[in-house]
């Protein structure tokens, strides 16, 4: 069997020792050198190549080098193809620091201070008591989950929302639609760690604000997608909301004359909130083919109906 490569070609070689280390025997092949074609049997991926299952007839597997699957396009792979989602430990870690890290920002007022750093303005703002701030999770998955727990020792009033009902100690859970103007309008800051699905494409929007409470904040480390940007830029005019991280954009990077570069209640990062690590991944993806071949059930595997 072949494990095939095609993503940041960057880290190719970083993914190349991780496999060398941990399955000397096991052929791995950087895109496009793939080798025979028919000997490939799983590839570990960020876009698919074309006429996928013409190239690798005899592909058992397809992973995600992401924790997401948006990118995928679903009806162009075979229906009966298990597509899992990289699920190694490394990204839920990351996200959880990324999370406090932002949460903190906002709740010490970083975005306004760096503006002001710009104007040569020397201005304190008045601090206030991590319990006096509310900190909101849109999507209480594995991420949402572990950015709750790194949370928790600051003594934010944590929530948060989801499709299906959550019971996370200390944490105020609220569940579907009917649910979400309730969770919204006790969220001070609110962060958005959905997937990417047509249901929640576009989530982040005025009527989403207009539900949240006067001059709360955003961070969006879900998807680009999932934020209507002149929406965000309204309410950031409104004062409804009074600063946004954003990691996420679509398309990645933002044109030069993107809006969000020089706006001043605006921190962007190019979606480096979580990265997979190669290390950790190659295991994930090495204990996956194993579970698969013995027919043992497998973690992360995508729903082709729920699109992630
Ligand atoms: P999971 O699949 O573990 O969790 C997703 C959660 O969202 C689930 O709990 C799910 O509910 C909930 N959900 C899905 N659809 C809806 C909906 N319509 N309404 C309410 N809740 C919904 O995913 P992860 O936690 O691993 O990852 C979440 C996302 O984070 C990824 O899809 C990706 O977009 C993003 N990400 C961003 C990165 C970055 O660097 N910025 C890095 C990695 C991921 P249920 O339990 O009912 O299924």
């Amino acid at each position: 069997m072949t494990i095939v490569y095609k993503a940041s070609a960057e880290r190719a070689g970083q993914w190349a020792a991780a496999f060398a280390r941990q399955a000397p025997d096991v052929p791995f092949r950087i895109w496009p050198d793939v080798g025979d074609p028919a000997s490939v049997e799983y590839l570990l991926l960020w876009q698919p190549p074309e006429r996928i299952v013409e190239t690798f007839p005899n592909l058992k597997m397809l992973f995600s080098v992401g924790a997401g699957v948006d990118q995928l396009d679903f009806d162009t792979l075979p229906p009966d193809l298990p597509v899992v989602r990289m699920l190694e430990p490394g990204i839920a870690e990351s996200m959880a620091e990324f999370a406090c890290m932002a949460t903190l920002m906002l709740h010490r007022d970083m975005a306004d201070y760096i503006d002001q750093q710009r104007r040569r303005q020397w201005r304190e703002i008045q601090v206030r008591a991590g319990s006096d701030r509310r900190v909101g999770i849109l999507g209480l998955g594995q991420l949402g989950q572990a950015s709750l727990e790194m949370l928790r020792p600051f003594g934010f009033r944590l929530s948060g929302w989801n499709r299906s009902p959550r019971q996370i100690e200390g944490v105020a859970c609220f569940t579907g639609q009917e649910e979400l103007p309730a969770f919204l309008v006790q969220a001070d800051i609110l962060i958005c760690l959905l997937p990417l699905t047509e249901a929640t494409r576009g989530i982040l929007d005025a009527k989403l604000f207009g539900m949240l409470p006067r001059g709360a904040a955003l961070i969006n480390v879900g998807r680009g997608g999932h934020l209507v940007e002149a929406d965000l830029l309204a309410a950031l005019e409104s004062g409804q909301l009074s600063s946004a991280m954003i990691d996420v954009l679509e398309p990645e990077p933002p044109a030069p004359e993107h809006p969000f570069w020089q706006h001043p209640r605006i921190v962007m990062t190019p979606h480096i909130a979580s990265m997979t690590r190669p290390e950790s991944g190659a295991a994930f993806v090495l204990e996956t083919i194993e579970r698969h071949r013995r027919g043992l059930p497998i973690e992360g595997l995508v729903s082709r109906s729920r699109s992630y």
